[in-house]
């Protein structure tokens, strides 16, 4: 049998085990930082936009497996998209995990496989916690995000 909920893991086993653009970009034109006081998740994003679109992105912190899994797909996903785009995305990817129904799940696309911390209420900062430190680093918050 083929079981997506396996499938699911085994993504984000992968995506934290190898976080994909995992690091800091030298000279970033948007940057925040996001923690997540209730599990003990922190994140350092990193953004270099040029004319409108995401050009590079990189993260680096130390978080579960969620919260880590969760930025990897996150940066991976955002490369080459613009602004406008990652907003969207961010919309929908919170809409999708904290309301009852979700109409749009394909437009999430990879990020689908985090749907799953929707049983597990209290992880679902740590999913959400790249993406909050990412719309903070867009609207050039100086204030360090927190979940709570
Ligand atoms: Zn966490």
């Amino acid at each position: 049998m083929f079981d997506l909920r396996t499938l699911y893991q085994e993504v984000i086993v992968d995506h934290n085990r190898q976080p994909r653009n995992f690091g800091r970009l030298p000279h970033p034109s948007h940057h925040a930082e996001g923690f997540n006081p209730l599990c003990g998740d922190q994140i350092d994003l990193d953004l270099d936009v040029r004319d409108g679109v995401i050009d590079q992105i990189k993260f680096e912190g130390h978080g579960c497996a969620i919260s880590t899994a969760s930025a990897s797909l996150m940066t991976e996903i955002l490369t080459g998209k613009t602004i406008a785009q990652a907003e969207e995305l961010f919309e929908s990817f919170h809409d999708a995990l904290t309301k009852e129904q979700c109409d749009d799940i394909e437009a999430l696309g990879k990020l689908a496989v985090l749907m799953g911390v929707k049983d597990y209420p209290a992880r679902i900062k740590c999913a959400t916690l790249a993406w909050h430190a990412l719309h903070a680093a867009l609207n050039r918050d100086q204030q360090p995000v927190s979940t709570e």
